[in-house]
């Protein structure tokens, strides 16, 4: 029988709105603690510890994703990259950590103050060479460069963790800025589990609200022609989509 600790931590675990998909908080807590933690970059760690003391830390990426794209970046040789959504910088820096030192990632965000953050640890790490940050929304980044003509098919890789009711307008732009065999992974595409709630599940107010537009996202991207994917259950859910044609 449960103790009432276990129940409670099942009720806990299976509110929409928790952080880890996994089966329990203790098998999530067991990744970290046996194969991410002990191999993270002290950078990485500095960085977690400032930004667990932010208010919107809820935000950041999560130390085992963090050690994903870290991975996923060195395995398909990335070196021109870009990022929509930096906050404070933790996958910024896990990315900046896995290129070349000629490597590049072009990261967008409408707040400089949360990257301004994370950028002294960024800077001490000995890779803020590699980025090019630009404060403000990056549609009009992206349309400017599809303009420009300079950038088509030059991205190896692009990490998208911003607003989520604009993942299909970045989505029509990405495609043509990503190279044939690069990748593109959208962020939170199991959206806290929400996308097989039902619609009356208790759910906080921002999740409910962003929820529908995961749905669509996750439907076009299994349409879409283009692209091969593969959803995983990593942090929130990252959908890889590589491009084929
Ligand atoms: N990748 C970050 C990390 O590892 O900590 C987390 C990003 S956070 C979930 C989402 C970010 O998207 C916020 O910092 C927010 O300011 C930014 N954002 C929201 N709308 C945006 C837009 N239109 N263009 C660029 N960034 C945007
Ligand atoms: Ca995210």
């Amino acid at each position: 029988m449960a103790t009432n600790g276990e129940a409670e931590q099942t009720l806990r675990h299976q509110e929409v709105g928790h952080k880890s998909l996994l089966q329990s908080d203790a098998l999530y807590q067991y990744i970290l603690e046996t194969s991410v933690y002990p191999r993270e970059p002290e950078a990485m760690k500095k960085l977690r510890e400032v930004t667990a003391k932010h208010p919107w830390n809820i935000m950041t990426t999560s130390a085992d994703e963090g050690q994903f794209l870290n991975m996923l970046l060195k395995l398909i040789n990335a070196k021109n990259t870009m990022e929509i959504g930096v906050y404070t910088g933790y996958s910024l820096l896990a990315t900046a950590l896995a290129l070349p030192d000629d490597g590049k990632i072009l990261a967008m965000d409408i707040n400089r103050e949360n990257f301004e953050i994370g950028l002294p640890i960024i800077e001490e790490a000995g890779v803020a060479h590699k980025i090019d940050f630009r404060e403000g929304p990056a549609l009009p980044v992206l349309d400017q460069m599809i303009e420009d003509g300079k950038h088509h098919g030059s991205f190896d890789f692009i990490f998208v963790d911003a607003d989520k009711d604009n993942y299909i307008n970045y989505h029509k732009r990405l495609i043509d800025l990503v190279k044939v065999g690069g990748l593109i992974g959208y962020d939170n595409t199991l959206w806290n589990g929400s996308v097989v709630a039902p619609p009356d599940a208790p759910m906080r107010k921002y999740v409910r609200y962003y929820r529908d537009f995961v749905l669509e996202l996750n439907k076009a991207l299994a349409a879409d022609p283009r692209i091969e994917i593969c959803m995983l259950p990593v942090g929130d859910g990252i959908t890889l989509c590589r491009r084929v044609c």
